[in-house]
Formats: structure tokens, C-alpha cells, sequence
């Protein structure tokens, strides 16, 4: 909804911890390169729910629903989990895009991580998430005839927990549809074209297996995209050994959240990995990174996931120059290597990366 001089808005929501500190320096970072940009700060969070009796006020929301682009930082205690339930869970932002690139410069514990560009593809609704959860003997009451593989019933555990993973026709379809328009984009910029779904099907028979055989049947609708399949332990280990051989990895919910954050350390760093929500309606952008406790408060963190996630918030916005300006402005400092943040061997802070970013901007 951008206004008659082409101004866009964004709604910039930092979270919590790191999360604040780096969704502030680079709204700063946006609004210092002049890009078309009206950036809003509504209250949120902790602050909110003091203020407003909310952690996500309904004046917070109307501005999220009316954006252009919502950006968001990271979250760690209940009030910035609320933002995330409201921005994920609550807008049904099922398909959870994850690119992993890596960026010469760029502090890889691989021999050779050059050429490494694949996405993450994190089913972001279904499986063990949002956590579904109860004592056995519910579960033993509800199910007395269940059985696992080895023929013991519920009741035959004792006391304890359990979670329930969901795997619907519907909810696997529609990401196995978003993996195949994701690959063939991606194809018209020079990339094979290919899925790779990650599952335990081998064990998980009845649900993982369900999602495998329901991929597998969306993707071979599509003329042009290969299928591949790996087991979740498999695909870790290919993700170390063979990285630059992935294009589109359609994970499992719980799956894409572990193997994202593997992914993003062997092409260069957590502090590096970008992501983008989609539902069909809506989107919002952050970081895979947490709230970062262990380093919040001293002006270390590493923006780039977030700097990276703002780009693809101005691609989804329709500012695609300004997206790729952005991102080779970030590709830039890297490959110049003299002011990194200290999670990339660098002594910069994180305000003086994001002026790095600024010059290398033009
Ligand atoms: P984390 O991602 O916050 O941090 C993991 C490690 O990576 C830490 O050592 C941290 O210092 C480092 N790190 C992360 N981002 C960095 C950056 N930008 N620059 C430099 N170093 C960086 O994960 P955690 O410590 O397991 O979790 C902390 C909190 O964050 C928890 O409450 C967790 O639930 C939450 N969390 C939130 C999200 C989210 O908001 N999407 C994602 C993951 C974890």
C-alpha cells in the first residue's frame, strides 16, 4: 500500500534481546540509504504489555495488518513469543523460506563453502509445533488400542508426557506448492530446479511418510523440478559434506528449525541467515537467530541476518533494485573482510558494520 510518491511502510518490531539491537541499527541503515521507506515502531512486547496490558496491541496490529512489509527482530521470554504467535502462528504463515548462501569473507568452518546457495524450506505450521502436549495416561484413556511399532500400549509407560505431530493432506500440500513455485523462481535465475524433502520416514511410516508421499506427488506435477528424498539424519549429514549439491530443502516443521540453524553455520554463521514467513495473505521477515541472552546489551551482534532478511522484505515489497543493492552492498564487506563483527573474527560493532554496509551502498 504504498502511497502516491511510491513510499512504502514498514512495521519494525524488535523483540527481545539482540533482536532489538539489530532490527534498530538497520532500520537505521534503511532510512540512511534513502530508500522509499516510512518505518513505524509501534509498541510491543515487554514495553506493550506494560503500557497497553498487551504484548501486541490491537492499534500494533492494525498497523502490521495495513504494512507494505513487517520486520521483526527476535524473541526469547512470553511477551516476545506473543509477537511471534500473532506474526506466525495466528496469520497462518505456513511456509518458512530459509536461504543459506554464502558470502566470500565470510567465517565458514567448511574447506570449501563457495557456491553454497540452497533455501530452507520450514513447514511452519503442522508437525511438533505449536506444541501439543499431555500426560500419557490421557493419552492411554483417549487411545487405549494405540500401539507402538514394538506392540506396547500408551498405558504400559508409566507416568509421563507426550507431543503430538500433525501431518495434514492439506497443510503438506500447500508448502509442497510454495517449494515448487520457490524452485522454479529460482530456476529462472540459473538454479537446478530441484526439491529435496527431508523426512524420518523410515521410522515415522504412517506420518512422515504421509508428507514424503504427498510432496512427492504435488512435485511431479511440475514439469521441469526434480525429487529427491533424504532422512532427516542423512540430509544433516549432506548439508556438512555436500551443500552446494541442495536447492530447495522441504523440511518438517521441527526438522527445518534444527537443520536451519546447521545449514546456516557451515555457509558462515547464525549471526548471517536471513528468513521470510509467507502465509497466502501475509509475510514478515527476521532472522533464524534467537534473542541471544549471552551477548545482548554490548553492541556486538551481527545484523547481517537481519540487514539480509530486510532485503527480502524490499524484494516482497516490490523493491527489487533496492534488494539487490542491498545485498551486494552486504556481499561488499564481507568479501573486503576489514570491519566484521566479532562472530565473523572482526572487532566491528554493530552499528559500525551497518556504516560499512552504508558506504559499500554507494
Ligand atoms: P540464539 O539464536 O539466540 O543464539 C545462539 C548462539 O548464537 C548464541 O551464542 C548467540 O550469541 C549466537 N548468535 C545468535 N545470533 C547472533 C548474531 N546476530 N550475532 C552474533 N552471534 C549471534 O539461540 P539460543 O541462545 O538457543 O536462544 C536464546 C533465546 O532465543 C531463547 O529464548 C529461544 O527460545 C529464542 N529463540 C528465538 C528465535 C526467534 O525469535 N525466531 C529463534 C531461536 C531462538
Amino acid at each position: 500500500m504504498g502511497d502516491a510518491a511510491g513510499v512504502k511502510t514498514v512495521v519494525a518490531l524488535g523483540g527481545e534481546g539482540i533482536g532489538v539491537e539489530v532490527v534498530d541499527a538497520t532500520c537505521e541503515l534503511l532510512a540512511a540509504a534513502g530508500f522509499p521507506l516510512r518505518i513505524l515502531t509501534p509498541p510491543h512486547g515487554e514495553a506493550a504489555q506494560r503500557s497497553h496490558g498487551s504484548p501486541v496491541p490491537d492499534e500494533t496490529k492494525r498497523l502490521c495488518g495495513a504494512a507494505d512489509g513487517i520486520l521483526f527482530g527476535a524473541a526469547g521470554g512470553p511477551a516476545s513469543v506473543a509477537v511471534i504467535t500473532y506474526l506466525r502462528w495466528q496469520q497462518d504463515a505456513y511456509a518458512n523460506v530459509r536461504p543459506i548462501k554464502y558470502y566470500e569473507g565470510a567465517r565458514s568452518p567448511l574447506a570449501d563453502p563457495r557456491g553454497i546457495d540452497f533455501v530452507v524450506l520450514r513447514e511452519n505450521m503442522e508437525g511438533l509445533y505449536p506444541a501439543r502436549e499431555g500426560d500419557l495416561a490421557e493419552l492411554a484413556r483417549a487411545l487405549p488400542e494405540l500401539r507402538d511399532h514394538i506392540g506396547r500400549r500408551m498405558g504400559e509407560y508409566g507416568e509421563g508426557r507426550f507431543a503430538v505431530k500433525v501431518v495434514s493432506r492439506h497443510g503438506t500440500e500447500r508448502i509442497a506448492r510454495f517449494a515448487c513455485e520457490l524452485a522454479l523462481k529460482r530456476r529462472d535465475r540459473g538454479r537446478p530446479g530441484k526439491i529435496t524433502c527431508v523426512t524420518k520416514s523410515n521410522v515415522l511410516v504412517r506420518s512422515d511418510g504421509f508428507f514424503q508421499e504427498v510432496v512427492e506427488g504435488v512435485v511431479r506435477q511440475y514439469a521441469g523440478l526434480a525429487f529427491e528424498h533424504f532422512y532427516v539424519d542423512d540430509a544433516s549429514r549432506r548439508f556438512v559434506r555436500f551443500p552446494q549439491a541442495m536447492d530447495v530443502v522441504l523440511c518438517m516443521n521441527l526438522y527445518g528449525d534444527i537443520l536451519s540453524d546447521l545449514a546456516a553455520e557451515a555457509a558462515g554463521g547464525l549471526g548471517i541467515a536471513p528468513s521470510g514467513c509467507f502465509g497466502d495473505r501475509w509475510a514478515y521477515f527476521e532472522s533464524v537467530h534467537g534473542s541471544a541472552p549471552d551477548i545482548a546489551g554490548q553492541a556486538i551482534a551481527n545484523p547481517t541476518a537481519t540487514i539480509l532478511s530486510a532485503a527480502m522484505m524490499l524484494e516482497h515489497m516490490g523493491l527489487a533494485a533496492e534488494a539487490e543493492r542491498l545485498e551486494a552492498a552486504v556481499a561488499r564487506v564481507y568479501r573486503d573482510g576489514r570491519r566484521l563483527t566479532r562472530d565473523q573474527g572482526g572487532t566491528a560493532t554493530t552499528g559500525e558494520f551497518c556504516k560499512a554496509v552504508l558506504e559499500a551502498l554507494g
